[in-house]
């Protein structure tokens, strides 16, 4: 990737990432492919040891593929078969399949893993990356903006010292209590659900399959609960919290083995490790302030029943890195930016809404009535994954129904996925034959840093000719920013509205 070449060097880093959570190690790897000078400072000395995600989908493998990681992952995955909702009388209500096989995004569709590994693998990776400088013990504590960039106060804890440093941009990946967020004055869209939950991990002595690989909801208005099991010997439950409740012994040994009796005793498992949380629902409403942003669970916080809170936050980083990377070596505007929040914020929304109506259907519907049942089931039985659409941003939007889409990730003729042969770049998919007849194609590849796909792969004619495309473009974070139904006039159109600084409309 290229080396950053078109900015004041004024600051002593191109963007500052505060905190280490599983976002910020995604958008520090992913600025780092860009060449982008990074520093992240993070306040504690070890990642997070409470339990947290157990699911990811294969839009996030395919993000930790764009960083090489994916063969260093696959080992210590499993992959989720789906999730079934049933009741107090074990009555299925919702049947949530998912194809084990791979998909159209060149993974399956759910990953079963423990939050601690892939942290772990993440970091590996930053440690590779020299333009990478991580500060573990480092609390970042006051930010100002200054002419060309933000100044940085922060704490070394180790030593009580404190450190002052400059940054282009500064991204607050700094969690639900967010420094930057508070730095920034944006407040929070309030969705309304925040339930108490007790969350513990087990470790199994002995094999138990009749426990089962799905996930399943437990809607029994007496102890709503979830089961949901993880790679290895690792099974996860979650128990909520009900008003009678002795909030003072949630996490004894003795209250965890009593509720978790049903499935599992201190004979064939033990405990690892077990948190009270309360589960919020919101959105911030303001994701950059100039040259402060919110990525991860600083801009938007969800229930854990679709498994999204992170995956969101591995989105907001796929989005954000190539866009901050643009605009720091000067290839665009800084307006670019402003289409962070707006193509990300109604995509992450949809997850929410969906994961609070879901909650309803675990937590506090009277599912062992028969009028619920029937609601739920006509209501939800043919539940999907959602696959929303981006906001309206940077892409075609509205005048092209593809774009602002997840593209598919075919495999190339000689085996390889598409996007290791792509990188994290532009991606224009054409047939052979177009390419051909347009050697104009090289200069864009050269000008604009966008691979041009033009494999014969059945799987990638497939998919031009179904979409009905002379080209597909796809960006960076691998959404469609459009697709051009002929190979002259409407590429060129395609290909300017894209990349107006290159090929202004109409040349
Ligand atoms: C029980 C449970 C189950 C879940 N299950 C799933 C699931 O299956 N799938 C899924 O996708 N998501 C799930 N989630 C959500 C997921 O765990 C979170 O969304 C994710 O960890 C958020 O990552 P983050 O990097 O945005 O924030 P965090 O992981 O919270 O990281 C923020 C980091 O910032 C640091 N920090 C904070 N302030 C400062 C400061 N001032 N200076 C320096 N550093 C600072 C913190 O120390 C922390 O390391 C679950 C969550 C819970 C609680």
């Amino acid at each position: 990737m290229a080396q950053p070449t078109d900015r004041t060097r004024s600051c002593e880093y191109d963007v500052a990432v505060v905190g280490l959570g599983p976002t910020g190690a995604t958008l520090a790897n992913l600025l780092a492919l860009e060449g982008m000078k990074v520093l992240i400072l993070e306040r504690d000395a070890d990642i997070f040891a409470l339990p947290r995600a157990v699911h990811f989908d294969a839009e996030c493998m395919r993000v930790f593929q764009t960083m090489g990681l994916s063969d260093a992952l696959l080992p210590k995955l499993f992959v989720g078969p789906g999730m079934k909702f049933i009741n107090a009388d074990g009555k299925l209500l919702i049947d949530w399949q998912r194809p084990t096989c791979i998909g159209p995004l060149g993974w399956c569709a759910s990953y079963k893993f423990h939050q601690p590994d892939l942290e772990r693998a993440l970091r590996a990776r930053l440690a590779e990356h020299a333009n990478v400088d991580i500060r573990l013990r480092h609390e970042a504590f006051a930010l100002e903006e200054t002419v060309d960039g933000v100044s940085i106060r922060f704490e070394d804890t180790s030593c009580a010292k404190l450190r002052h440093t400059t940054a282009r941009y500064v991204v607050g990946c700094d969690g639900a209590r967010s420094i930057v967020r508070r730095f920034m004055g944006t407040e929070l869209d309030d969705l309304k659900s925040h339930e108490r939950w007790v969350v513990v991990d087990v470790l199994l002595k002995t094999s138990r399959p009749d426990l089962g690989d799905y996930s399943i909801q437990y809607c029994d208005p007496r102890r709503p609960g979830t089961y949901t099991r993880g790679p290895g010997n690792r099974r996860r439950w979650e128990l909520m919290v009900m008003p009678d409740d002795d909030t003072a012994s949630l996490q004894s040994p003795e209250w965890l083995w009593d509720k978790l009796s049903r499935w599992i005793t201190p004979d064939n498992a033990t405990i690892e490790r077990s948190a009270v949380y309360t589960f919020h629902s919101v959105v911030a409403k303001g994701w950059r302030n100039a040259r402060l942003l919110l990525a991860g669970d600083a801009a938007h916080q969800t229930p854990p029943f679709m498994g999204q809170g992170m995956a969101a936050g591995i989105r907001d980083a796929s989005n954000l890195a190539w866009k901050l990377s643009t605009v720091i070596r000067g290839d665009a505007e800084d307006n670019l930016l402003d289409t962070y929040e707006a193509e990300r914020s109604p995509h992450v929304r949809e997850f929410i809404e969906t994961a609070v109506e879901l909650g309803a259907v675990i937590q506090s519907r009277p599912c062992g009535q028969t009028p619920s049942d029937e609601e739920a089931t006509t209501a939800i039985r043919n539940f999907v994954t959602p696959q929303p659409k981006l906001g309206e941003g940077a892409h075609l939007g509205r005048h092209d129904p593809l774009a602002g889409n997840i593209a598919r990730q075919p495999r190339m003729s000689d085996g390889r996925l598409l996007d290791d042969s792509v990188g994290y770049r532009y991606a224009l998919i054409v047939t052979s034959e177009t390419r051909k007849e347009h050697p104009e194609l090289d200069d864009l590849s050269a000008l604009a840093d966008v691979v041009v796909v033009d494999d014969d792969a059945p799987a990638i004619r497939e998919w031009l000719s179904e979409v009905d495309a002379a080209a597909i473009l796809v960006r960076p974070d691998r959404y469609i920013y459009g697709i051009a139904r002929g190979a002259g006039a409407e590429l060129h159109a395609l290909l300017s509205h894209a990349f107006p600084q290159l090929l202004p409309v109409n040349t």
